[in-house]
């Protein structure tokens, strides 16, 4: 019998990974992400899927980050009904994240609505909705990592850490076939060796094919380490301009690897212990998912836990779930460290920050992730001279801080480790989830390292295996 890999969807883009491995004529899809773009297309690239939900066998989803995650309650909404084999940790993270997608999917709908009443167009849909969400968490399946399991007749699966977010797997199927198996790894998102709170991705062995991402194929990171000087520094200064420290973060793991610096910082006084505010109800439900999960935590984090050590929790962290207590953070005067949602400053709880700080030149915004184009945070990044908050414009004043030795993704030469440890074995490699200029940068790199074989798949493309 035939077995093959469909690429639907996150191939030149980071967003909205999709893939369906066909093994011996059963379905199994491999992530099921929400597309990002703009609001029209998006909204229809996320509607229709490009097969029928119910002709599914299986899914395995790899992480949770909505990009991988997030279109799950309209594919439940669609028809299907089969098993979602995560991880534990990606399954509790996901209750947080897919409900509050949908909270954004209402809510924006709400907005889109009001435009269309007004042009006497009819009224749209959400993609989905909480029910949705709620419903769809009844479809997942907890696996542990290194433990294989029956995914559909004929195919075992086996996840492995990624390294990339708390619960994040590379997933390893192996397919029955004559004379031998079929092994192919899905390594989407991969993360890092040495990043905080986690451990380093696993190298899978006597694989035959190679799903990889290409988000940073041609580019090289700061070292990990560098994270926690700057930050140093960024805090000291803030302390002595006794001014506040805003920092737009997503509520996934940066908040945490951001808390957990400052939190080894303040313990091993090198700073001394200054208010730090996590105002963000989405990150700080994700937080306790992290104190639930030691199992995910490298050794590091783990003997934390053994010294009675809080890795979230050191003196003057506090988690803001309440607006009032949030609004009152406003009042008071530095120094201070506010994290807080979204990560690019398109929406949330930051825009509040923002506006009451960026005129004060006493004040600092600290970017420690990917800004996307068009959003205030690539213009705060940009150092425009004004920006518009709420629709009003204000002066930005505030120093702004850089920090990008932060990353969950491989960089190239991580890349190309990962790629080399997983053997002389692997028959053809195929780079996803990257931007075109980055996909072909890490092929052109494996091709100087004698490594041929790897492909950029076109969205639809299906390679028999
Ligand atoms: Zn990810
Ligand atoms: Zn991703």
């Amino acid at each position: 019998m035939n077995s093959s890999i469909q690429f639907l969807g996150g191939l030149e883009n980071v967003t909205g990974s999709m893939h369906v491995v066909e093994a011996n004529g059963q379905k199994i899809l491999l992530d099921c992400g929400l597309y990002q773009g703009r609001r029209n297309e998006s909204y229809e690239v996320n509607r229709h899927f490009p097969f029928e939900a119910e002709s599914l066998d299986a899914m395995v989803l790899s992480h949770a980050h909505i990009d991988h995650s997030g279109n799950i309650p309209n594919l439940i909404r669609s028809g299907f009904h089969q098993p979602i084999y995560a991880t534990e940790a990606t399954k509790d993270l996901c209750t947080h994240m897919l409900l509050d997608s949908a909270h954004i999917q209402e809510e924006d709908i709400r907005f889109v609505n009001k435009i269309h009443r007004r042009k006497g167009f009819p009224p749209r849909h959400p993609l989905y909705t909480t029910k949705d969400a709620q419903h769809s968490l009844k479809r997942f399946f907890e696996r542990s990592y290194e433990k294989p399991f029956l995914v559909v007749e004929g195919a075992t699966c086996v996840l492995y850490d990624a390294g990339h977010v708390l619960g994040s797997a590379i997933a390893v199927l192996e397919i029955a076939a004559k004379p031998k198996s079929i092994r192919i790894a899905y390594a989407v998102d991969l993360g890092r060796a040495s990043l905080p709170i986690l451990r380093d991705p696993v190298i899978p062995e006597r694989l035959d094919y190679l799903i990889i991402e290409s988000t940073y194929g041609g580019r090289l990171h700061d070292d990990i380490q560098k994270a926690k000087v700057e930050l140093k520094t960024v805090v000291e200064k803030t302390i002595q301009k006794k001014g506040k420290l805003i920092v737009p973060t997503f509520a996934l793991e940066r908040t945490q690897e951001v808390v957990y610096y400052l939190n080894e910082l303040i313990r091993e006084k090198s700073l001394p212990p200054i208010p730090i505010y996590v105002d963000s109800p989405l990150a700080s439900n994700l937080t306790e998912v992290f104190r639930n999960h030691p199992e995910c935590w490298d050794d590091k984090t783990r003997n934390m836990l053994k010294e009675g050590k809080d890795p979230f929790g050191a003196e003057g962290i506090e988690y803001i779930r309440d607006v009032e207590e949030s609004k009152k953070l406003n009042e008071r005067s530095g120094p201070m460290v506010i994290l807080s949602a979204s990560g690019m400053c398109e929406s949330g709880r930051i825009l509040h920050h923002l506006k009451n700080s960026v005129e004060d030149p006493k004040n600092t915004i600290l970017v420690v992730g990917f800004m996307a184009k068009e959003t205030l945070g690539r213009r705060i990044v940009e150092r425009e001279k004004s920006v518009k908050i709420f629709g009003e414009p204000h002066l930005l004043r505030a120093e702004v801080s850089i920090l990008n030795a932060f990353s969950g993704h491989a960089d190239q030469k991580e890349l190309l480790n990962f790629i080399t440890q997983c053997g002389k074995t692997l028959k053809q490699i195929f780079i996803v989830h990257g931007e075109r200029s980055q996909g072909e940068t890490l092929q052109e790199a494996l091709r100087e390292q004698g490594i041929p074989h790897s492909l950029i798949p076109e969205r639809g493309q299906k390679v028999r295996l």
